[in-house]
C-alpha cells in the first residue's frame, strides 16, 4: 500500500444519494432522467450540438469509427503517444493506423507532420489533447479541410479545457469524452460522444440503439421501432449517469481542486526542476488547460526509473505514461519501427506522472515535493 497513491477515485458528496434516486425512479437502463441531466450540462457548457453518454470513452471512439464509415484499407492518422483505444477503435473497422509524432513542448500531435502523412486513403485525423492542453487546432483543421479529411478529437483528458477560448471537444466533427476512474469527472466507467456536425446526429442515435430507430420512436416520430442500420449497445446505465451527474453538478469545485494541485506542483518544483534539468509541463498562452495531470520530463530513462523507485521507497506512487504505439506488438504489425516517431520514443522513456487526485491534501502535496527534493540519483551534474 502506498501512503500517497497515484490516483484515488473522487466522491464529491451526492453520488450515492443520486444512485438511490435512480433506483427509485424505476429507470436504471440507458437514457433515463439522470442521463438527460448530464446531457444538458455537457451540451450547455460545451456549446455542443449533441452529447450522447456511452459506456466508456473507448465505446465513444468506436461509435465515431462506425459513424465515419471507416472500412478496410482506410488510413487514420493518430499520435503514437496515446492510449490504445485512440487507434484500436478504427483498427476494429479495418483501418490502418498511421502514427504521427508529437511536438516536444505540449506532447500533442505535431501538426507539421500531417502534410507528409496524408495519402489518398486517409479518412480521419484523430487528435488527443494530452494532459488537457489543446492541440494546434487551427493548423490541423486547415490541413484536414484542404485534403477533405475528417478531424476527430479524443478529448479523454481535456473536458473543460479550451483552445483560443473555444472548448476542447468542439473542433472536430466528432469527439469522445471519458469518465473512467482516472479522469477529472468520473462514474467509474463511462464516456460520451460529442457531435458537432448535424449530419451525424440521427445515425449516431440509431447505431447507439443496436441499429434501431428506437430514439425516434420514444420521441413519437415513428409509431414502431425497427432495425434500420448496423449498430451496437452504446448506452450508459442511468445508475452510472446518476453518479456522473453528482460530479458534473460540482464540476467547478472539482476543477478548482485540480487547479490548486497543479499550481502547487508547478510553483514548488520550478527552481528544483531548473536546477536539475527536469522539464515541467508547458501550456501555451492561448490554451486553458483542464488540469488533468502533472508530469515531469526527467533528463534520462535511468533517472526516471531511479526517481520512481525513490518515491516508492517513501510510500509515494508515481507512474510513467504511454509507451509508443508504433513500437507495440500491434503497432509493428502496421509497419511501426524504431526511429519512426523520435520525440514519442524519447518522451515516453523520460516522463513521470505525480500523484494527482481531487482529494489530495496540502500535507500530501508537501510530502511529494519534499520527497522529490531529497532525490540524489542524478546521473549528470547540472551547473
Ligand atoms: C482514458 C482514455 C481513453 C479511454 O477511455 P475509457 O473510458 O477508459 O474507455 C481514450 N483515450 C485517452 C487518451 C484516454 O486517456
Amino acid at each position: 500500500m502506498y501512503r500517497i497513491p497515484f490516483n484515488w477515485p473522487s466522491f464529491e458528496g451526492q453520488e450515492q444519494a443520486y444512485m438511490v434516486q435512480a433506483v427509485a425512479n424505476g429507470h436504471i437502463s440507458g437514457d433515463g432522467p439522470f442521463t438527460e441531466k448530464c446531457r444538458e450540462i455537457l451540451e450547455k457548457q460545451l456549446g455542443a450540438l449533441k452529447v450522447l453518454l456511452t459506456p466508456s470513452g473507448t465505446h465513444a471512439l468506436e461509435l465515431i469509427a462506425l459513424l465515419l464509415d471507416i472500412r478496410e484499407g482506410d488510413e487514420v492518422i493518430v499520435p503514437s503517444f496515446t492510449f490504445v483505444s485512440t487507434a484500436n477503435a478504427f483498427v476494429l473497422r479495418g483501418a490502418r493506423p498511421v502514427f504521427a509524432d508529437i511536438r516536444p513542448d505540449t506532447l500533442n500531435l505535431d501538426e507539421t507532420q500531417l502534410e507528409r502523412l496524408i495519402t489518398p486513403r486517409t479518412r480521419a485525423i484523430v487528435v488527443v489533447h494530452y494532459a488537457g492542453v489543446g492541440c494546434e487546432m487551427e493548423a490541423i483543421l486547415e490541413t484536414a479541410r484542404r485534403h477533405g479529411v475528417a478531424v476527430v478529437e479524443d478529448n479523454a483528458h481535456g473536458l473543460f479545457g479550451t483552445y483560443k477560448g473555444k472548448p476542447l471537444g468542439t473542433f472536430g466533427c466528432l469527439a469522445a469524452l471519458s469518465f473512467h476512474e482516472t479522469k477529472n469527472i468520473t462514474c467509474g466507467e463511462g464516456g460520451a460522444l460529442i457531435i458537432n456536425d448535424p449530419q451525424y446526429i440521427e445515425r449516431a442515435e440509431i447505431i447507439r440503439e443496436k441499429g434501431t430507430d428506437r430514439a425516434r420512436f420514444f420521441r413519437g416520430e415513428v409509431d414502431k421501432y425497427t432495425w434500420v442500420d448496423v449498430g451496437s449497445s452504446y448506452l450508459l446505465s442511468d445508475l452510472l449517469a446518476a453518479f456522473l451527474y453528482a460530479q458534473l453538478e460540482v464540476r467547478e469545485q472539482i476543477q478548482a481542486k485540480r487547479r490548486r494541485i497543479w499550481e502547487y506542483y508547478a510553483e514548488h518544483l520550478k527552481e528544483w526542476a531548473e536546477a536539475h534539468g527536469v522539464r515541467l509541463p508547458y501550456v501555451p498562452p492561448h490554451c486553458q488547460q483542464s488540469y488533468h495531470l502533472f508530469y515531469l520530463l526527467m533528463p534520462s530513462l535511468e533517472e526516471r526509473q531511479a526517481l520512481i523507485a525513490h518515491l516508492k521507497a517513501r510510500g509515494i506512487l508515481s507512474v510513467f505514461h504511454y509507451q509508443p504505439l508504433h513500437l507495440s506488438a500491434m503497432g509493428r504489425r502496421f509497419g511501426g519501427h524504431p526511429g519512426q516517431c523520435p520525440v514519442t520514443e524519447d518522451v515516453s522513456d523520460r516522463l513521470l506522472r505525480l500523484p494527482f487526485y481531487n482529494a489530495m491534501t496540502e500535507e500530501e502535496l508537501a510530502a511529494v515535493v519534499s520527497a522529490l527534493k531529497e532525490f540524489d540519483g542524478w546521473t549528470r551534474r547540472m551547473n
